[in-house]
């Protein structure tokens, strides 16, 4: 019998990895990764292993989560190193509480990795701190939820205003997320940050507010909304961003003088 690690592959950057996931990549045997693990984490999978792709592509699903819980279980059987590797952390909106189930009712040996969620990730890249605390005391990690085509919003309705909300899965309906956010209590004055794609080449951060929402365009998936107080460019981030423009700048004189 083989142990399965359920392994956290962090937002893209493999060098957000743990130490441990990276080693455990290196001598896995077989490894099923999601839709959303980039390639350069994919690279430092090890040569002999077999790398098969379980994930979504455009809500198609390759295989059922209870395919996949089977093909956990099956494959521990014939390989010493199982991995089931997850973007960000396999805890955080990973479907892990399902395979966790079907690891321990067939007596399967596993251990999980964490991996660095997307929520922090994206708090990274826009420079603002999840629990600043001038202006946050707690951070709900969320996703945009539908049911029946509507936003499912209901935790919205009881945050707190100095909360930060993390939305996972946002989805490309910005105008009408906004809407259903107002609609659920929070102000549409709400400062929110969306990152898409972070700690990857192709990152973009874009600040607005809840009413400014609707018009962001060209946000590429996937991407992470952070609504709240926190997310307010504040002095220090203003700061940063005027430094890099000054540096472009330069880039740009140096360009035309060469
Ligand atoms: N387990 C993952 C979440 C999987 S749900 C984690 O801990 O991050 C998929 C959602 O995660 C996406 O819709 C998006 O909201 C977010 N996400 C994943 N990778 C991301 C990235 N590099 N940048 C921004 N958001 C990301």
């Amino acid at each position: 019998m083989g142990k399965v690690y359920l392994v956290g592959a962090g937002p893209g950057d493999p060098e957000l990895l743990t130490v441990k996931a990276a080693r455990i990549l290196a001598s896995a045997d077989i490894v099923l990764y999601d839709a959303l693990v980039t390639p350069q984490v994919l690279a430092l999978v090890s040569a002999k292993a077999r790398v098969i792709d379980v994930g979504k592509r455009c809500g198609q699903k390759l295989l059922t989560q209870q395919e996949i819980n089977a093909y956990l279980v099956h494959a521990a059987a014939h390989h010493a190193v199982v991995v089931r590797l997850k973007s960000g952390d396999p805890l955080i909106f990973g479907r892990a509480g399902e395979e966790i189930e079907a690891l321990r009712n067939a007596g399967v040996d596993f251990e999980i990795v964490p991996g660095i969620t997307s929520a922090l990730a994206a708090a990274a890249a826009a420079r603002i701190s999840l629990t600043d605390r001038r202006f946050a005391s707690q951070v709900l990690f969320t996703t945009a939820h539908r049911k029946g085509g509507a936003f499912d919003l209901g935790w919205a309705r009881t945050i707190s205003a100095d909360a930060t909300a993390a939305i996972y899965m946002p989805g490309a309906a910005y105008a009408e997320l906004a809407n259903a956010l107002v609609e659920n209590g929070l102000d549409p004055q709400t400062p929110c940050v969306v990152v898409s794609r972070a700690a990857q080449e192709t990152q973009r951060i874009l600040r607005t507010d809840i009413a400014g929402l609707g018009s962001l365009t060209g946000v590429g998936a996937p991407a992470l909304l952070i609504v709240g107080r926190v997310a307010h460019s504040d002095a220090a981030s203003i700061a940063a961003d005027v430094w890099q423009q000054l540096r472009d700048n330069s880039a740009q004189d140096n360009q035309q003088i060469a």
